[in-house]
């Protein structure tokens, strides 16, 4: 099954990825937690891709499509995979449409009360790299694994404005899925286990493997 996970920032798109993830045997593809790492690591990609990320922009088509292109040109992607935070405009989408053909595109929706909500208490775990909220840690860490816990610079009151009015899903890539039938969206308002109730109620139906 080759997945897409749309939806604004915070709406829970990396935590249901985790569990569909876990579920379905198929690779987790975050391009954000991708230019994390490489910033964490300070390479070249990282140094770049810091300066926008930091200002809430996306980062550059020549360097977000190589990168997705790379990866989904590995060996673990050749029965499918779940690519969360990615396509993010309609010139993604075109490229990832060259590249390879997506069963499902799906959209997980949130208002923006809940989004600002959500982000504030979001942490990331720095040992498992999935997202965690300070509603789930257990005595400070990362109630799956135990790691200590960060904010990530994007999660700042003033870069969360900057990214939901910059990197709303745009019409256009949800137009783009439609039409190929392969659009599906559901509400994330309720908790993680209600949503992915309904993520994977979406996932089986359209599974067909
Ligand atoms: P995310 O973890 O998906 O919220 O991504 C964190 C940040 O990484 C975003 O705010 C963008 O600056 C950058 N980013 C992630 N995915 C993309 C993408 N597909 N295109 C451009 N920039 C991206």
């Amino acid at each position: 099954m080759k997945l897409i996970l749309l939806g604004p920032v915070g709406s829970g798109k990396g935590t249901q990825a985790g569990l569909i993830s876990a579920r379905y045997g198929l690779p987790h593809i975050s391009t954000g937690e991708i230019f994390r790492t490489n910033i964490k690591n300070e390479t070249e990609l990282g140094k770049i891709a810091k300066s926008y990320i930091d200002n809430g922009d996306l980062v550059p088509e020549e360097l977000t499509n190589k990168l997705v292109a790379d990866r989904l040109a590995q060996d673990d992607c050749k029965n499918g995979f779940i690519l969360d935070g990615y396509p993010r405009n309609i010139a993604q989408a075109k490229y990832l449409e060259g590249l390879t053909d997506i069963d499902i595109a799906l959209m997980i929706d949130l208002s923006e009360e809940k989004i600002i909500e959500r982000l504030s208490s979001r942490r990331m775990c720095s040992k498992c790299s999935q997202p965690t909220s300070l509603d789930w840690m257990v005595d400070g860490k990362c109630e799956k694994c135990g790691g200590d816990v960060y904010i990530r610079d994007d999660d700042k009151p003033e870069v969360i404005k900057m990214r939901l009015q910059k990197q709303a899903v745009p019409l256009d890539v949800i137009n783009f899925y439609k039409e190929k039938g392969v659009f599906n969206k559901i509400d994330a308002t309720d908790q993680v286990e209600d949503t992915y109730a309904l993520v994977k109620a979406v996932l089986d139906k359209g599974n067909n493997d």
